[in-house]
């Protein structure tokens, strides 16, 4: 049996109208177009605002031309842009509205005379709704290479660029993880000669992939950085460690991003150890109502994790709106056994550690 039935909405719902949304989910990545597409099914009325001027997260910011190999149902692979494609097609076909170049600035409670709403703040105007999903991932921004932060230059990029033809360039890609493999893979795919520029003796991104990058012709340099750089013309004069100089039209970095932990901790959310957003099992923050997947606060950030946390966290949205006393009374005992758990332990602590449960 189901546990819903489809609603379809026949009409997007008229915007200026609607005085509060059933849903706003903020990022427009593979686990908020996922979380989307739930709820619009389920005739929730869905907002989703995207910092960013296009749908599709990394899969198409960072790695559109990589051919995904591990999403289920693409036996052949899927590209990243492909794959943003689609599933936006879907959402947008399911009546989901989309807010694009609106970030997240604040989330306020806002208590009416029935029940108790969300005002999601960004920097463009603010939407209230009943419940908010949180699927900004943690890869928002990527991390800058010191010794390249003061080189004004259009050939120093944190991404690879899109449309540009690479055929016989010289590229540079600084990094060792798996996003500089994939990035080394994407330009040799497209023509250009790389040189992979890693500061430790060994990567640490997947064998397969450097496999790959040496067998297209991928030039690997362990225990090397660069030192200076200066921009030369159209092109720019990189020193490395050693005393080389080379000029070169592209340098991508690829070093890692750097957590939203500011904007988390502004919304006044619990965070995990390593940065991310704390949930319980329902997918829900420390702020009741407010709601986190995919790789905001995953442990395992794939896309079709991402997709699962989305969906999952869309229904338990869904099941508070239509039917909270069913999840509140789920929800009462859980919190009664976490209560009793932690007694236990107190108990055990103080009993010297001698667990002694039979008093
Ligand atoms: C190079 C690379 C290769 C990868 N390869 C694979 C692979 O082969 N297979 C696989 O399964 N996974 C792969 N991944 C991981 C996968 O892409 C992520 O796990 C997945 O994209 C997470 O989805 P998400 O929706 O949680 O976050 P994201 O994709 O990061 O999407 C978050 C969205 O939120 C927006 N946003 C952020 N902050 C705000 C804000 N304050 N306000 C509004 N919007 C905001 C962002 O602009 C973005 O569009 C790869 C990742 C990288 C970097």
């Amino acid at each position: 049996m189901p546990d819903y039935n489809v609603i379809k909405l026949t009409a997007a719902p008229d915007v200026e109208q609607l005085a509060c949304w059933d849903v706003v989910i903020v990022g427009a990545g593979p686990a908020g177009l996922a979380a989307g597409l739930t709820t619009a099914h389920r005739g929730l009325t869905t907002l989703v605002v995207e910092a960013k001027n296009e749908p599709g997260g990394q899969p198409h910011f960072l790695y559109p031309d990589k051919v995904i190999a591990d999403i289920p149902g693409f036996p052949e692979g899927v590209s990243g842009e492909e794959l943003a494609r689609r599933q936006y097609q879907q959402a947008v076909d399911a009546l989901v509205q989309f807010r694009f170049e609106e970030e997240l600035v604040a989330i306020d409670d806002v208590q009416t005379k029935e029940r108790e709403l969300k005002r999601v703040v960004t920097n463009r105007g603010s939407y209230l709704c009943r419940r908010v999903i949180l699927a900004c991932g943690l890869l928002h921004f990527p991390r800058r290479l010191p010794v390249l932060e003061d080189v004004d230059s259009p050939c120093v990029q944190y991404r690879l660029p899109r449309d540009r033809d690479l055929k016989g360039m010289h590229v540079l890609i600084v990094g060792g993880g798996d996003s500089a493999l994939d990035a080394a893979l994407m330009v040799l795919g497209r023509g250009g000669q790389v040189e992979l520029l890693v500061r430790k003796p060994q990567l640490a991104g997947r064998q397969e992939a450097l496999d790959r990058v040496r067998a297209a012709g991928g030039t690997v340099r362990t225990s090397t950085e660069i030192t200076a750089a200066q921009a030369e013309g159209d092109q720019l004069r990189v020193t490395l460690t050693g005393g080389r100089e080379c000029v070169v039209p592209l340098v991508i970095v690829q070093i890692g991003y750097l957590a939203g932990r500011e904007t988390f901790e502004r919304l006044g959310l619990r965070l995990q150890e390593d940065g991310g957003v704390a949930v319980d099992q329902y997918y829900e923050t420390s702020r009741p109502g407010i709601f986190a997947v995919g790789d905001v606060h995953g442990d395992i950030k794939l896309v079709p994790v991402a997709w699962a946390d989305g969906i999952q966290a869309a229904i338990y949205a869904f099941k508070e709106i239509t039917s909270p006393y069913w999840l509140n009374e789920k929800r009462l005992h859980d919190q009664r056994l976490a209560l009793l758990q932690e007694k236990l332990a107190l108990i055990d602590k103080h009993a010297g550690g001698k667990p002694d449960h039979t008093a």
